[in-house]
Parts: C-alpha cells; sequence; structure tokens
C-alpha cells in the first residue's frame, strides 16, 4: 500500500498515481470550472484579475494553462500569459516553446549517442589489452 502526503493540504491518503488526495483534487476542479466560466465571460482579463475575482491562486491557474487544460480559454486572456523558459517567447501550454523542445532533445540525444560511443570505445580498448596481455603472456610462455 503506497500511502502519501498531499501536496495541497498536506492530509495523507491512499497514493493511486493521483497527484492530490480526493478531496482536493474536488477543490481542484471547482476552481478550474470557476476559471474556466471566468475566462469565457471575461475575455481581455489578465491572470491576475481571474485570480482575484474567482479566488484562485495564481499558481493553480497558471498550472492549469501549463497543463493545457485552458488552452481555447487562454485566447481570452489580454496578451501572453505563458512564456517559452528558454527563450521567453510566448506558448500555449507546457513549458517550453516548440522549438526549444525540439532541440533539447536533439541535444539529449546526441549527449546519448556520444556516451554510447564512449563506452563502446572503452569496450574495444579493453578487449585490445586484453589481447595484447594474451599475446604478452603467450610469448613469456615460450
Ligand atoms: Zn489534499
Ligand atoms: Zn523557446
Amino acid at each position: 500500500m503506497d500511502v502519501r502526503n498531499c501536496p495541497r493540504c498536506g492530509s495523507i491518503f491512499l497514493y493511486c498515481g493521483l497527484r492530490l488526495c480526493e478531496n482536493c483534487r474536488k477543490i481542484e476542479e471547482e476552481e478550474f470550472e470557476k476559471v474556466k466560466a471566468y475566462l469565457q465571460k471575461n475575455p481581455g482579463t489578465t491572470v491576475e484579475k481571474v485570480a482575484e475575482d474567482t479566488g484562485v491562486s495564481l499558481q493553480q491557474i497558471m498550472s492549469f494553462i501549463r497543463n493545457g487544460r485552458l488552452s481555447e480559454e487562454t485566447k481570452n486572456f489580454s496578451g501572453d500569459v505563458l512564456f517559452c523558459e528558454r527563450c521567453q517567447k510566448p506558448i500555449s501550454e507546457g513549458k517550453m516553446c516548440l522549438e526549444c523542445q525540439r532541440e533539447l532533445t536533439q541535444t539529449f540525444l546526441k549527449t546519448q549517442t556520444k556516451i554510447r560511443e564512449q563506452k563502446a570505445q572503452k569496450e574495444t580498448d579493453k578487449t585490445k589489452e586484453a589481447k595484447v596481455r594474451f599475446l604478452n603472456k603467450a610469448r613469456d610462455n615460450k
């Protein structure tokens, strides 16, 4: 049995793959609906204003946006609310723009390949060494 502390209210709950306890999930869902309804009714608003008028924390609203749950409603904000962590370009969800994501994936893959190559090189060196040792031994035995 996996028991965890709810990161939101601190109470202990039975973990079943979900981040929050049942109670907090319910509250979060209600907050989500509240924010969504507010945005639909008040286009041209700002995140700060939504937080103020709905009583939902700024952090929570940003997390809804990041998770892509408000992708339709995000358009109702005046100006951009979410920016790429890497190049600061406005984005509609997540943490990074597509270009940065692609670049990072490529860098990651390149690093992986390099590590693999280095490992393979080391293996070859080891085999070579062993061979030399074997040959030396064979020679000494003569
Ligand atoms: Zn909770
Ligand atoms: Zn970017």
